[in-house]
């Protein structure tokens, strides 16, 4: 379902973020001693691990445990996924809204156990309500499993109907629950590191996923790599999560990242790694670089803020313009144009504001409450802007209408030109690899060149960082996913998705499938 408040923010939206935990087990000596293992309280850590990876999803947030709740066979959950029919239990806790509306302190003191999983989710796949909330929990012959994912498929549809006529039962609208039932199925058969093998080699898309089991979390990256997911260590434990900003958070030592076509597998033998995908090719999504992730994480490698202040100082190269100052929309602009800045030798200032507790809104936007929206989240800094002219710099643009509010509330303030400088190419075609992105006619750049965008936004001047700029600010042409921007695309669209046609993508992909 397309969702109301990507209307009102004029920016993709990333879809998840996802993270995990594993410590060992306590022996059995000291649990007959009586003395409890030492670790961080599993509900608590990952609680700080989700905070740091709210910006990647705001809607819903969730935590499972493999320790048995105080009321030991019961969900905390509104949702009762979890049916142990063992003593194995796990405990579960989510719900609507952000991560520290979602988990009082008394909730975290119950998740409890030496594994613990966690999501924020912000949605397209499947409606915002409860049930789609993350994590999924569901019980296979070898025990409860429970799974995190950050990504789209794009066979879900297919998938899911082969598992409903073989009799499987699903409770949610998310592509998720695909991957849990496939894993639970041949669970049985093979073991659960072999049955997400299996699964992973099944399913096409996007995807970082963990599951947990009672005993052992695995983490999972698609053959693409096309959303990310680092490993992280922490005393005698292992984390996994979206983006390494999160392993900071909670005093995590960054590892490595998994690899595209990766499985981790880590468990009381220590950590291994299933590879052999002979399909892999590393495809990272650029606009992780360019907007979703955090300015601190380094993805695959590669600092997030070198890379966006690199795209300021190659546009500065691009498209030299003469002004008073380089401003930013904050706070996704910041990084390129200090180095927009730096090239030029222009002045960096501040020209808008931005109100850090504006949130997002639930009300259903008319035109004047989009109008409100933007007035709310950025105000002109009017004493540093009246008759300037000011270079103002975003990461990119999507429908444009934000960008043309800012335009007019500068010149309401008195700003004598603005000069418009994007980090990234224009935004031509949608995504579909789990990330919000409007029909394609809605994109400003999908029918109109760069002088028609100009007049639409009313800038004295418009330039977009090019291609070519763009992947030297990446380091490498080959090895990320420019789909959105060239509508070339690591996977195939969805069978059936209107994106085909509007793309005309049936035969436009370069095809690994
Ligand atoms: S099309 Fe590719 S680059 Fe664009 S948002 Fe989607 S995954 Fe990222």
């Amino acid at each position: 379902m397309r969702n109301d408040m990507s209307l009102q923010d004029d920016k993709l939206h990333e879809e998840c973020g996802v993270c995990g935990a594993w410590f060992p087990p306590a022996s059995a000596e000291t649990e007959q001693e009586g003395v409890g293992p030492e670790r961080p309280l599993m509900g608590r850590l990952l609680y700080y691990g989700l905070l740091a990876l709210q910006h990647r999803g705001q809607e819903s947030a969730g935590i499972a445990t493999n320790g048995a709740a105080p009321d030991a066979g019961a969900s905390t959950s509104a949702v009762p996924e979890v049916k142990a029919s063992s003593a194995l239990n796990f405990t579960l806790e989510k719900g609507m809204g952000l991560v520290s509306e979602v988990f009082s302190a008394a909730k975290l003191e119950v998740l409890d156990g030496n594994i613990g999983i966690g999501h924020t989710r912000y949605s397209t796949a499947g409606n915002s309500i409860l049930v789609n909330a993350q994590p999924l929990t569901g019980h296979s012959k070898q025990g409860p499993l429970s799974v995190v994912h950050n990504g789209n498929l794009t066979n879900a549809d297919i998938i899911r109907e082969l598992l409903e006529e073989s009799g499987n039962l699903f409770r949610t609208e998310s592509d998720s629950e695909v991957i849990l039932n496939l894993v639970a199925r041949s669970a049985v058969k093979k073991g659960v590191a072999e049955a997400v093998w299996d699964a992973t080699q099944a399913i096409q898309g996007s995807f970082a996923l963990i599951v947990m089991t009672s005993d052992t979390m695995i983490g999972a990256r698609d053959r693409n790599g096309i959303r990310p997911l680092c490993i992280g260590t922490l005393e005698d434990g292992y984390l996994l999560a979206s983006e390494s900003c999160a392993l900071d958070a909670v005093g995590a030592e960054f590892l490595r990242d998994v690899a595209p076509g990766e499985i981790v597998v880590i468990n009381p033998e220590g950590l291994h790694s299933l590879r052999g995908s002979e399909r892999t090719r590393t495809q990272t999504c650029s606009f992780e670089y360019i907007y979703f992730a955090r300015p601190d994480s380094v993805v695959d490698g590669k600092s997030v803020y070198e890379m966006r202040r690199k795209s300021g100082k190659l546009l500065a190269r691009e498209a030299p313009v003469t002004a008073d100052f380089v401003a930013a929309v904050p706070d996704s602009g910041i990084p390129a144009a200090i180095g927009f800045s730096e090239e030029s030798g222009i002045p960096y200032g501040i020209a808008l504001i931005k109100n850090r507790y504006a949130g997002r809104s639930f009300i259903q936007p008319s035109t004047d409450d989009r109008r409100r929206t933007v007035r709310v989240k950025l105000n002109p800094l009017t004493g540093a802007v009246r008759g300037k002219r000011v270079v103002l710099i975003d990461d990119s643009i999507v429908r444009g209408t934000t960008m043309h509010m800012l335009i007019a509330r500068l010149r309401e303030v008195g700003a004598a030109e603005v000069h418009v400088r994007i980090a990234s190419p224009p935004v031509a075609y949608p995504c579909y690899f789990g990330i919000d992105t409007p029909y394609r006619e809605e994109l400003i750049s999908s029918h109109r060149d760069e002088e028609r965008v100009r007049r639409h936004i009313e800038a004295d001047s418009l330039a977009f960082l090019s291609g070519e700029g763009l992947a030297a600010a990446l380091g490498g042409q080959d090895a990320f996913c420019t789909g959105c921007f060239a509508g070339v695309y690591p996977v195939g669209a969805p069978i059936g998705s209107p994106y085909r046609s509007l793309n005309g993508l049936e035969a436009g992909h370069n095809g690994i499938q």
